[in-house]
């Protein structure tokens, strides 16, 4: 890994962490490429926090290594490492204006540019105009923000977040994710942000490692991992996903593969199928499935019973006849709906699909 390595990259080595008996991270190997935004995604309890922090230095690793380009920083204490963390909490001092809290880190430091260099990345963060306010005249936003400016105002290999927009209502932190992306491609530095919210990790990140009970299940960017999840841990936590239990066939084409699901045969693309697998769930996402035959070979009929209007777009719930419901979701945009206690036919194209190994995964 070392070889590839670019010069600021981040890169975990066989990162492990346990607390007494209990492992919390199992060797994990990442890179994470300078200059990116990078998610760690997971449920509560995953292990997401505790790589955090020993990035941070905050938790001393159980073994493996952490290095950033050439230098090996394990050992490096906490306050000598190039890496700054905001919390959800904005742990600001209270009794110093907006400008004193984000130039306070360098001034200790005697650095004589403090005062320009707070400016400027207060005006990054569009916080010019309360340079002299205490934090708790600001909002929970702005306060964020106010952190968000001093952990930048060193220009840090790494900035850490953690949970950064947690304590803020759903219309701002839809908000604060614009503005952080936006924030984190202005001043090009490494991002790597901790969430349990797939949306949000989605919305904001270049590339996202999704974490399970202490292990890496998958990384890839948020398209390939919607559109081509390789677990149903993961294929279920981005998002809804159509799961059906199916058997592959011999034979195919180069492109298609057909399996058969509930004595039912249907195509996905070869490239979407693990090689040597015979028992797979067959996904696929529901905005992928259409109501109507489509002329394609992946059609199943079922029963609709359940349809709920959200605006944009329209969520049903039609029943196959082994007991299933699929879920499909249809923007509305003008074509006809279908309406409860309707038979009506599902279908998708064979390259919507996407096969799991069900060998690994025996639940969906
Ligand atoms: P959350 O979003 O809830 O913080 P997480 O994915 O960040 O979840 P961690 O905080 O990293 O998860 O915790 C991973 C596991 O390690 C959890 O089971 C947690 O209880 C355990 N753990 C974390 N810190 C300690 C500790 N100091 N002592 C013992 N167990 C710990």
């Amino acid at each position: 890994m070392s070889k590839q390595q670019g010069k600021g990259d981040l890169g975990l080595v066989a990162l492990t962490k346990s607390f007494a008996t209990f492992t919390a991270v199992h060797p994990l190997d990442l890179v994470v490429p300078q200059g990116s935004f990078f998610a760690l995604l997971g449920p509560s309890g995953c292990g997401k926090t505790t790589t955090l922090r020993m990035i941070a230095g905050l938790e001393e690793p159980t073994s493996g290594r952490i290095r950033i380009g050439d230098s090996d920083i394990t050992d490096t204490k906490a306050y000598q490492r190039n890496v700054n963390t905001v919390f959800q909490s904005y742990a600001l001092f209270p009794h110093m204006s907006v400008l004193d809290n984000v130039m306070f880190g360098l001034r200790r430091r005697g650095d004589k540019d403090a005062k320009a260099k707070a400016k400027e990345v207060l005006e990054l963060v569009q916080l010019e105009q309360v340079a002299s306010k205490k934090p708790t005249q600001l909002s929970g936003g702005m306060q964020q923000r106010v952190a968000l400016a001093r952990a930048l105002v060193n220009r840090p290999d790494v900035l850490l977040l953690d949970e950064p927009l947690g304590a803020l209502d759903l219309k701002l932190r839809r908000q604060m994710q614009i503005e952080l992306k936006r924030i984190q491609q202005e001043v090009g530095l490494t991002f790597i942000h901790v969430t349990h919210d797939q949306e949000e990790a989605m919305t904001m990140a270049d590339s996202i490692a999704v974490m399970n009970a202490g292990r890496l299940e998958q990384l890839g960017d948020p398209a390939t991992l919607y559109e081509q999840p390789r677990s149903t841990f993961v294929a279920n936590f981005l998002g809804q996903s159509n799961l059906l239990r199916a058997t592959v066939n011999p034979g195919g084409t180069d492109h298609v593969v057909t399996v058969r699901a509930h004595d039912t045969d249907l195509e996905v693309s070869r490239e979407h199928l693990p090689e040597g697998v015979r028992d797979v769930w067959l996904g696929v996402r529901p905005e992928k499935l259409r109501l109507g035959e489509g002329g394609g070979p992946n059609q199943l009929r079922g029963i609709v019973r359940d349809v709920s209007f959200s605006g944009v777009a329209t969520q049903y719930s039609v029943q196959m006849p082994w007991g299933q419901e699929l879920i499909v979701v249809q923007q509305n945009d003008g074509t006809a709906r279908a309406v409860l206690g309707e038979t009506v036919t599902v279908s998708w194209a064979a390259q919507h699909g996407f096969a799991l190994d069900a060998s690994q995964d025996a639940e969906a």
